[in-house]
């Protein structure tokens, strides 16, 4: 079941089974506030996997490290061609050359 929270500049404030009583609470909120942190109420959808972290789904803070440490684990994996790739590559065309023995 999709959950939704209310969040301030803080974190998570508020949790409820649906967005119009995430947004009602936000509303609330907003009004309750002094004016100056209003604009940093917001709904979001909580969330799947770490909605008991209370974070939510399309800023999750896990989440989004969990993507990072994939994202260097991809650019390790793939550090390019090297001098022995180069090397063997110059093989390869030299043995194609016609008239050329070796
Ligand atoms: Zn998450």
């Amino acid at each position: 079941m999709t959950e939704y929270g209310v969040f301030n500049d803080e974190g998570c404030i508020y949790v409820a089974d649906t967005r119009d009583e995430a947004e009602a609470e936000a509303a609330k909120e907003r009004a309750a506030d002094d004016g100056y942190h209003a604009d940093l109420i917001s709904v979001h959808e909580m969330c799947p996997d770490h909605r008991d972290d209370e974070q939510p789904k399309d800023g999750c803070e896990e989440c989004a490290a969990e993507v990072d440490e994939e994202d260097e684990d991809a650019a390790n994996e793939d550090p390019g061609p090297s001098l022995e790739d180069y090397a063997k590559a110059s093989r390869i065309v030299q043995s194609l050359i016609p008239g050329v023995r070796r």
